[in-house]
């Protein structure tokens, strides 16, 4: 008799206490840029709440963190990094910032890309970010992309068992989108010429992009937003441009603007809109989440690769 009245008052109390811990703070979420804490807002949704260290438009690759970044480190419940050499100043970060979270490594389990060397193509004799000879922009490929998400999604329901449904169903739904979206860019691409598909933009951040959707990307600087081209390099971009080949020049939203502007005044080349590579636009702007992004900037390169001769 007693057992029968006590079990279920067991369960019932059990449920208001899964139910109040489903409520309670959100799970601190601490991503490394832009794209990262897009993609763990889309699967964390109400369940967490996400501190973006490199905020939109800027740059991780020359990144300086500040003691506000290391305190949001330090009371973390989760770190979201990319991995691959992106972040080189993560490691000395969270060592300092006493951060006891678990790191997660977005980019697990992705097919890496080697960088291909400057030198050998266009004849640099200055430093260069090749962090191991590894790509690290492995999100421009959407497959890449599902796989992030999936890593993103395993990692908050282990944070936060409470809520694993909810980031189970967001993940699914995430990764149906990206599905969706892969397909699209894969149409749109295959709407352009494969001889005209070239492109000549800021910085290599195009490789994985260039590797899943067959487009040929011309970097007038190295890998890294902060080298500058050498005087060699320029004449070969000012040739390629001058032969015809190649017309659809490209900004990003970071780094150095003059470069391609030289380009375009020595060329007379028009220079297409900015694009997002790795960090997302504000909110108010073009590619304020991942699938934006990418929307606005296969829908630029594949208008401006049309008008290649
Ligand atoms: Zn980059």
């Amino acid at each position: 008799m007693m057992t029968k009245v006590l079990t279920p008052l067991f369960l019932l109390v059990g449920m208001i206490l899964g139910s109040s811990t489903a409520q309670a703070a959100p799970l601190k979420v601490v991503a490394s840029f832009s794209i990262l804490g897009d993609l763990a807002k889309q699967v964390g949704g109400e369940d967490v709440t996400v501190t973006t260290l490199v905020g939109p438009n800027g740059d991780a690759h020359v990144f300086q963190p500040t003691p506000k970044d290391a305190k949001a480190l330090k009371d973390a419940d989760i770190i979201i990094v990319n991995g691959l050499g992106f972040e080189g100043w993560i490691d000395r970060l969270i060592a300092a910032s006493g951060a006891t979270a678990p790191v997660v490594v977005a980019s697990q389990g992705v097919r890496t890309l080697t960088l291909k060397d400057p030198e050998e193509d266009h004849h640099h004799d200055h430093d260069h970010h090749h962090h191991g000879g590894i790509d690290p922009h492995a999100w421009q490929n959407i497959d890449n992309a599902r796989m992030y998400a999936q890593t993103i999604a395993a990692a908050l329901q282990k944070a936060d068992p409470a809520n694993a449904k909810d980031y189970g169903d967001r993940g699914a739904k995430l990764d149906g989108d990206l599905a969706t979206l892969d397909t699209w860019v894969k149409d749109e691409i295959a709407a352009v010429p494969h001889e005209k598909r070239r492109v000549i933009t800021t910085h290599d951040a195009f490789g994985y992009f260039a590797d899943a959707y067959a487009v040929t990307f011309l970097a007038p600087t190295g890998f890294s937003t902060d080298d500058e081209p050498s005087a060699k390099e320029m004449k070969h971009l000012i040739q390629q441009i001058q032969s015809g080949k190649t017309r659809a020049l490209f900004l990003e939203s970071m780094g150095n603007p003059n470069i391609i502007k030289q380009l375009a005044a020595e060329t007379g080349a028009v220079v297409g809109p900015a694009l997002y590579t790795d960090a997302l636009s504000s909110d108010t702007g073009p590619a304020p989440t991942y699938q934006a992004m990418m929307r606005y900037n296969v829908t630029s390169l594949v208008q401006a690769m049309k008008n290649n001769p």
